[in-house]
């Protein structure tokens, strides 16, 4: 007989496959990767990261999100730890650094956990269960904030800004933030679909301006069109003012001169009943989305009609709700009740561009942020920071409730899931725990990122939560535990519910992986024998 066993070949050569605990080793640490790579960018203090695309575009920011973009990440942990920044970029618009940090820092706790021999699954449920309780501590602790509480507000739009690159104009922009916010919001709810953020170089970053109305980066098409319209009438086309339609090729033969001038003929008759039926309409103004023919350009200039063309989709869909004009695709059918109205339309310079204001809209809602700045780099972060401050302020006015900053709320959170932990049994113990351990790394990483001695910090922000301050925090600036609402550190309390949920759920997820089976067919995706891609390394 034959003692040795004939190894069985089950997946096709070149593919690896790693078991067990390599392979949760090997997805911590790629995720605790990404996670140490934004963490030097939390907080005010925290360091910018410069991004090179492949065609040499380069990125100055230090916002979560946008660094995981850029970096084109290949490992499968870690991706769906950079799903964890999108996820949060779309529901609050802010705290991606944070819910990353955290997702990275529960995979860490986890890993002494499993050198306890403690199975995953218990991991899981016990972070589950922090988890649960974190969300209603945090509805318990958090501050009621509705459209009246200016300066809370306007606290919030700072926060949001704070460390951004636009230290310089964060009170005018948090200001504008505020306004654009209030201007547009309804019983608390704010549709950002009335916000639009146009950018334009040139100028400083505070000449940074708030329009009520929409402003469109285009000029009228003919010089002979007015360049102001008082009480327009506004038709927005989705269709182009042209005789031949790109979706039906024809070819036409013609053999003979009069059977040309026929065909132009016939060609300006159409254009004309165009314009025609535009004008009979009552139409003073006309957005349209495609191209527009010029001859056609010409009987609009001759009408006296203020137009614009290629006016982008979301463009055309902000003015429909703004004006309230109808949509329109067959020109021929406009009718009256399809135009919108606005009380004045005009083109106006900015810089040495010519764009058009529509302002004084039948509803009132729509605003435009007209965002300046000396060059391209500085134009993209400033509207970094507005979105993220309108964001914050939007999250904060729908869910009705905020909390303080600089590590505040973490360092509440973990100390009341610790007393939780105390009412578990063993094994789930020790993961609320780990759970608290790892919301613990806000603080600690903006002590660290400000220079200063993380322990230290955490255990002097301790001591004052267990004496009853609920909002003492690490004020980065002065180095000292301070009373965060005090200081106007605030934020929404949905960055934070946010944060954890997807944290908790991306970490789980990956603590649950026990096998990692990879095809080797494409090179690319080839795993070095750690797990990591070699660009990890
Ligand atoms: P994120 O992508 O998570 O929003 P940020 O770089 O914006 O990352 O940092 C947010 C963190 O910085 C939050 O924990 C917030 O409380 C803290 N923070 C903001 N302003 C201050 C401040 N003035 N002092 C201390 N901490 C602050
Ligand atoms: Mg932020």
């Amino acid at each position: 007989m034959n003692d040795q066993v004939q190894p069985i070949f089950i997946l096709p050569e070149g593919s690896s496959r790693n078991t067990g605990k390599l392979a949760q080793k090997a997805n911590i640490a790629a995720a605790k990767a990404i996670s140490d790579t934004v963490r030097t960018t939390l907080g005010p203090k925290g360091m910018d990261k410069m991004l090179v695309s492949a065609n040499n575009d380069v990125t100055i920011t230090n916002d979560g999100v946008t660094i995981l973009d850029e970096m084109q990440i290949e490992h499968p942990a870690a991706k769906m730890i950079v799903e964890v920044a999108k996820v949060q970029e779309e529901e609050v618009g802010d705290g991606t650094t944070t819910a990353v940090v955290i997702a990275g820092e529960l995979l860490h706790a986890s890993e002494s956990l499993l050198d306890k021999n403690i199975h995953p699954t218990v991991i899981a449920d016990g972070y589950k269960l922090a988890a649960q309780r974190a969300q209603s501590i945090l509805q318990a602790i958090g501050m009621d904030i509705d459209i009246t509480n200016k300066l809370t507000l306007k606290n919030i739009a700072m926060t949001a800004m704070t460390g951004k690159n636009v230290e310089w104009a964060k009170g005018k922009l948090a200001e504008i933030a505020v306004k654009a916010v209030l201007h547009v919001a309804e019983n608390n709810k704010v549709d950002m679909d009335n916000i639009k953020i146009e950018k334009k170089e040139g100028g400083g970053s505070a000449d940074t301006e708030l329009i009520d109305g929409v402003v469109l980066d285009k000029e009228r098409i003919h010089s002979d069109m007015p360049k102001r319209v008082a009480n327009a009438k506004i038709a927005l086309l989705d269709t182009a003012i042209e005789v031949k339609n790109t979706e039906i090729e024809a070819k036409i033969q013609i053999t003979d001169p009069n059977q040309l001038q026929a065909f132009l003929d016939s060609e300006e008759k159409t254009l004309k009943a165009y314009v025609d039926a535009i004008s009979n309409a009552g139409a003073s103004v006309v957005f349209c989305s495609k191209g527009i023919d010029d001859l056609a350009q010409h009987f609009l200039a001759q009408k006296g009609i203020y137009t614009v063309r290629r006016v982008t989709q979301s463009d055309i869909i902000k003015l429909s709700k703004a004006t309230g004009s109808k949509i329109v695709s067959k020109i021929n059918e406009i009718k009256p009740t399809d135009l919108g109205k606005s009380g004045l339309v005009e083109e106006k310079k900015l810089g040495d561009e010519n764009m058009t204001y529509v302002t004084k809209c039948l509803n009132p809602k729509a605003v435009t942020a007209i965002i300046r700045g000396g060059t391209a780099h500085v134009v993209d972060e400033v509207e970094r920071a507005l979105k993220d401050a309108i964001g914050d302020l939007s999250a904060a006015l729908s869910n009705g409730k905020c909390v303080a900053g600089g590590g505040a709320v973490e360092v509440e959170l973990a100390k009341e899931l610790r007393k939780y932990a105390d009412s578990l049994s063993g094994r789930e113990q020790l993961a609320v725990q780990a759970f608290a351990e790892a919301l613990e790394m806000i603080p600690r990483t903006l002590a660290e990122n400000a220079g200063l001695d993380p322990i230290d910090m955490l255990t002097a922000l301790k001591a004052e939560h267990d004496s009853g301050k609920k909002w003492s925090g690490l004020n980065v600036f002065s180095g000292q535990a301070q009373d965060m609402w005090q200081a106007g550190v605030i934020e929404p309390l949905k960055i934070k519910t946010q944060a954890i949920q997807s944290a908790t759920e991306a970490a789980i997820l990956i603590l649950r992986i026990d096998d990692i089976i990879s095809s080797g067919k494409s090179n690319q995706q080839q795993m070095h024998p750690q797990g990591m891609p070699p660009g990890m390394m």
